[in-house]
């Protein structure tokens, strides 16, 4: 399906960003991985994903709270493929803290992270989609950006600013062929979440069971984490043709949740 079309996604060495690139390499693309990790395991996977699909799969090591990294990580994908047709905006980190507590450095990375990193990779590309008159970003937020929690202010800051920047995209390419859609999953279970369970089992001095249940699941309708797949193959969609005319759009996957 997506032949001879090439994907940066960001935060793709673990969780839902892994399973968006594994996704595009199954349907044809090439992939430049970025996020931290053991080089030995991100070269492993590199390998397996270009022997398993016969796509070229390249990684940048770009710390994402550096502007000028991002812009480099853009320029290494533009060289190894020639051009950037989809991208997609995933990495995200979390700090968890009341606010008069909430550490200032943690506000100023989650900031970064989770919602400059999408605007200085978005600026990088656009030019060369809107001059080929294709492209696809796709902004991976949270149902954190349509609703909020206590205690992640920063988070949920970010994530509806990441909401807003999408939209704000969307209407200034939509008549060049590029569309930019947002993300809102409710909880999937990645390393990012099992930090959050073994976090919340510390404070409250219950079991993960218990933490998963009543207090990540709470809200989420179906009682079910979403799957990895799930997203990848909604990303897949957003990116395929049938979705032209679908822009501007924060997407819920969330179980139920921002419907309580
Ligand atoms: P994860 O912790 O498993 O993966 C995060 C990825 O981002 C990793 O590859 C990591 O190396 C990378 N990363 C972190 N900081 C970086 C930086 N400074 N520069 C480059 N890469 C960096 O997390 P996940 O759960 O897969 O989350 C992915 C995205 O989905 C995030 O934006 C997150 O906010 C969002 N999200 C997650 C959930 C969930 O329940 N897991 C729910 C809603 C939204």
């Amino acid at each position: 399906m997506l032949q001879g079309k090439s994907v940066i996604v960001t935060g793709s060495t673990s969780g839902i960003g892994l399973g968006i690139a594994r996704a595009f390499a199954e349907q044809g693309a090439d992939v430049l991985l970025n996020g931290f990790g053991e080089p030995d395991a991100i070269d492993s996977l590199r390998h397996e994903l270009e022997t398993r699909h016969g796509v070229r799969v390249r990684y940048s090591p770009a710390d994402l709270a550096s502007p000028a990294a991002i812009r480099g990580m853009a320029d290494y994908a533009r060289g190894e493929f020639g051009k950037v047709d989809i991208l997609v905006n995933n990495a995200g980190i979390q700090h968890v803290a009341p606010l008069e507590e909430f550490p200032e450095d943690r506000w100023d990375a989650i900031l970064a992270v989770n919602l400059s990193s999408a605007f200085h990779l978005i600026k990088a590309v656009l030019p060369e989609m809107k001059a080929r008159r294709w492209g696809r970003i796709v902004n991976v937020a949270s149902a954190h950006g349509l609703s909020a929690s206590p205690f992640k202010s920063a988070y949920v800051a970010a994530k509806h600013g990441l909401v807003g920047l999408s939209r704000a995209v969307a209407l200034e390419v939509a008549e060049y062929g590029v569309t930019c859609n947002t993300l809102c999953p409710g909880y999937v279970k990645t390393p990012l979440v099992e930090r959050q369970i073994a976090d919340q089992v510390r404070a409250h001095g219950i079991s993960a069971d218990n933490v998963v249940r009543d207090v990540l699941l709470a809200h989420q309708a179906r009682k079910e984490f979403v799957a990895v797949e799930e997203l990848a193959a909604l990303t897949l969609f957003l990116c395929s043709d049938a979705a032209a005319s679908m822009t501007a759009a924060a997407l819920a996957m969330d179980g139920g949740w921002t419907q309580h």
